[in-house]
């Protein structure tokens, strides 16, 4: 089964996001918990949460994976920009058990000139100042491109925040194929490999959603721009082996390509066919 959907720019409530999404052709969507650069969190409205769960399960959606706003930097410098983080990740997951069973996905973030393992371990801190036993969310470190002073642009240091985190099984991964490609992770010509490589180090049952997204720029440029799927660097042949990859059967694909929703009802009719394609061949 394929789960593909791209990060919804809707805002307009939970059913309206679902809905959308169906136009496009898609059974899974990523969506912002609140504005991307940060600020308080709307008003969830119960009514319009219920008739979402309606839909979804109706439609046999896959995982959701929201996003943390971008502003948060769990590894900040100062410490009222680490409260911020922890005070937003834990009113977030706190929300999150309005829809059960879902991913929060988030950046490391960046260690601002204090070195990646000061930064490790305040990234750990947080996350074990806001997870708890009860929640039914998974928490996901999104890889990175390795972009400034960026946390997680190597599976090495992703691995090193999980060993500090103490509540595991809450914890999960999500690769960015623009960001490992920028990060210098060359899942165009050596996939298998990669993945190989992933496990080996994080271990693949830790890898739980996919951010879909061509690259503007060179493997290993540390730039993180993404691009349509088949206008960059990594190309639609080596982004449909990524979707149809055995090891990453049944986890959300999410696009988070420069598009429109027309453009990317597009981009998930093409990646559908190319999966199905893909099928027919390993079922040959
Ligand atoms: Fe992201
Ligand atoms: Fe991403
Ligand atoms: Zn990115």
């Amino acid at each position: 089964m394929l789960y593909i959907g791209n990060h919804t720019s809707s805002s307009k409530g939970y059913e309206a996001m679902a809905k959308q999404m169906i136009k496009n052709g898609g059974n899974t969507f990523a969506f912002f918990t609140r504005n991307p650069r940060g600020g308080k969190a709307k008003d969830i409205d119960p009514a319009d949460v219920e008739k979402f769960r309606i839909l979804i399960r109706e439609q046999g959606f896959g995982k959701l994976v929201a996003h943390a706003p971008y502003t948060l930097n769990a590894c900040a410098a100062k410490e009222n920009l680490r409260v911020f983080a922890k005070e937003t990740m834990a009113e977030d997951l706190n929300r999150m058990e309005l829809i059960p069973g879902n991913y929060y996905n988030f950046h490391p973030g960046s260690h601002v000139g204090q070195g990646t393992q000061i930064g490790i371990e305040k990234i750990a801190d947080v996350l074990n100042t806001v997870l708890t036993n009860e929640q039914s969310t998974t928490v996901l470190l999104e890889t990175m491109a390795g972009k400034g002073s960026e946390v997680g642009g190597t599976f090495e240091e992703i691995k090193e925040i999980l060993d500090l985190v103490e509540k595991k099984d809450k914890m999960g991964v999500c690769l960015d194929t623009c960001h490992v490609w920028d990060g210098g992770y060359d899942i165009a010509d050596h996939l298998d490999e990669v993945l190989e490589e992933f496990d080996r180090v994080i271990g693949l049952k830790r890898l739980k959603a996919i951010h879909l997204n061509d690259s503007q720029n060179e493997m290993g440029s540390h730039k993180d721009r993404h691009a349509r799927i088949g206008e960059g660097k990594i190309g639609l042949k080596a982004l449909a082996r990524v979707v149809c990859h055995p090891a990453l059967e049944g986890i959300p694909f999410i696009l988070e390509t420069p598009n429109d929703d027309d453009g990317w009802t597009a981009e998930i009719a093409l990646l559908k066919d190319q999966y199905a394609a893909g099928l027919e061949k390993r079922n040959l």
